[in-house]
């Protein structure tokens, strides 16, 4: 008997996951990818013996990955090896304070108690808060899928008790009064788009997710990773096109049918998952589609996360003053967050994260030479509509400057390879709106139910993975929301009894 047949739009962790998923449990996966890789924000730049991973580097939940090789009946071991991360961030602000992030509770303790001795009780009750986030926050409800107003009313009332209302911000500020040591317990949201001043304060379940599993990097860096997902999707009989952008989700009435490709043809599906940007699917992909002019209206007036500016540089040099991740904060925070969010300025002072692969793992520059990128967090293209081609490179200029005065003496003259990567290659390479680097700024009011849901209202066969979608952007994110669709798409195949014949018995893997 055929199988089900499904397209994945774009192979993003969140595309890969779910493809994973439908393909072992018996249906006929092809993915269409855009780009000339696989990974999506994930993608590998190589040069000169350099490789950078353009995109996530702080791989933390592990067993979510290890999960999906694990329903193929495989050892996630024989694909990609994990290496642990110590410490999980270096902290360095401009006055000279320093700070070694890790789970080593003993000593953060010791860190903060040289620095505001009075923090130790405030630290432990907010370990304690976030360890309460992570159950009814992660555990609960990440990898399920919101489709209905019961759902959310259902955990309304842990949301109020936990004080999901209040920012993150303003929770670390009630365990903890040492300025530095607030940013230190706050920035972590950013590291998934949202604005540690307006994020929902459920964010601060990181703190709890990364002391629980670690902080992982793959050897081989993040591309290892997704290579190691490719070759599990391709193993269990997957297609992946890449270089193969789609034009057109292909609907007869409210259903959807199959996929029209940029380069011309067409091809039949029985489901379809979006895994592309949330807007472009609805504004361009669906750009025919009469019935989903309500979504497309809806998007257009949600907010979105911040963009980022990237240079990917490899030295001739190391740098020992430095560890794998660096987060270097400049003299405004809420300030410069402002600019960023609301004001739509790009600033002239920085706060960046700094990424050193080589210092876990040699082999991604050649020897005596080390790899990195650097990022500062800027305003959407919505919020500061700049020629990014002409500002680009001196906005990089300025960040390599900065770079050099305050941390890595001689840089400029040690860098051997360079490319930048700006607003606009967010939205032209990836079709994010707005150049978002995240998808929709994760607020209180954009979150599960209010978020694009994973499966579409008024579209029967179409679905929705990745970052715009419930729980939200950053891998074990996307990974979980790969886990909801799949689930979802499932019990809907086995309500169409003629499907459900199709792949009776091979349905229980998602
Ligand atoms: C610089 C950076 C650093 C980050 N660091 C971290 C980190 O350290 N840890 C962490 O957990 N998260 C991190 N994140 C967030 C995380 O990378 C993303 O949230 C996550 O990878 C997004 O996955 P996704 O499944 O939504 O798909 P995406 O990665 O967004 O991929 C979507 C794919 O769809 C493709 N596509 C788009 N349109 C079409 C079309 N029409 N046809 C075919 N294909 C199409 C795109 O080319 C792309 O490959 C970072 C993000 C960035 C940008």
């Amino acid at each position: 008997m055929d199988k089900l047949k499904a397209a994945v739009i774009g192979s993003g962790f969140g595309g890969l996951a779910v493809a994973i998923r439908l393909q072992a449990a018996g249906f006929d996966v092809v993915i269409f990818e855009k780009r000339d890789q696989p990974g999506g924000r994930a993608y590998v730049y190589r040069d000169q013996g350099f490789i950078f991973d353009a995109g996530p580097t702080v791989i933390t939940a592990p067993e979510l990955l290890r999960e999906l090789f694990s329903l193929a009946g495989r050892s996630m071991d024989r694909y990609v090896e994990m290496l642990p991360v110590q410490p999980f961030y270096r902290l360095f602000w401009e006055d000279g304070y320093q700070f070694d992030y890790s789970d080593d509770v003993a000593a953060i303790e010791r860190q903060i108690a040289s620095k505001a001795p009075r923090d130790i009780q405030g630290y432990n009750d907010f370990l304690r808060y976030s360890e309460e986030v992570f159950k009814q926050g992660y555990e609960n409800l990440a990898h399920v899928p919101f489709l209905n107003w019961w759902s959310m009313a259902s955990v309304a009332p842990q949301l109020v008790r936990l004080e999901a209302y209040r920012s993150v911000f303003s929770v670390v500020s009630k365990f903890i009064q040492d300025p530095h040591l607030r940013q230190l317990f706050s920035f972590h949201s950013l590291l998934v788009g949202g604005n540690p001043f307006t994020t929902t304060s459920i964010y601060t379940l990181i703190h709890c997710l990364e002391r629980k599993w670690g902080v992982y990097f793959p050897k081989g860096g993040t591309g290892a990773l997704v290579q190691g997902l490719v070759r599990l999707f391709q193993e269990l009989g997957g297609t992946m096109k890449l270089a193969c952008p789609v034009s057109r989700i292909l609907t007869k009435g409210e259903e959807v049918t199959g996929v029209a490709l940029t380069g011309g043809g067409q091809e039949a599906f029985d489901l379809v998952v979006s895994n592309a940007d949330v807007f472009h699917t609805y504004d361009d992909l669906l750009a025919h589609e009469a019935g989903v002019q309500g979504m497309r209206q809806r998007l257009g007036r949600m907010s979105y996360s911040m963009s980022l500016f990237l240079i990917y540089f490899g030295t001739r040099r190391r740098y020992a003053n430095l560890v794998h991740h660096n987060i270097m904060f400049g003299p405004r925070y809420r300030d410069l967050l402002k600019d960023i969010f609301q004001r739509g300025r790009l600033a002239n002072d920085f706060s960046l994260y700094l990424h050193v692969p080589t210092m876990s793992d040699r082999s991604l520059a050649p020897p005596d030479c080390e790899t990195y990128y650097v990022l500062s967090p800027v305003p959407h293209l919505g919020k500061l509509a700049i020629d990014w081609d002409s500002e680009g490179p001196r906005y990089g200029e300025r960040i390599l400057e900065y770079l050099e005065q305050r941390y890595m003496p001689e840089l400029r003259k040690e860098i051997v390879t360079q490319r930048i990567f700006t607003p606009k290659d967010f939205k032209v390479e990836l079709n994010s709106h707005l150049g978002s680097a995240f998808s929709l700024e994760p607020k209180l009011t954009q979150s599960a139910y209010f978020r694009v849901h994973n499966r579409d209202r008024k579209l029967r066969g179409l679905y929705f993975v990745g970052a715009g979608t419930h729980p939200g952007a950053g891998v074990p994110g996307v990974v979980n929301s790969a886990k909801a669709t799949a689930a979802l798409i499932l019990d809907d195949m086995k309500d169409v009894k003629a499907r459900a014949r199709a792949v009776a018995g091979r349905l229980s893997y998602a």
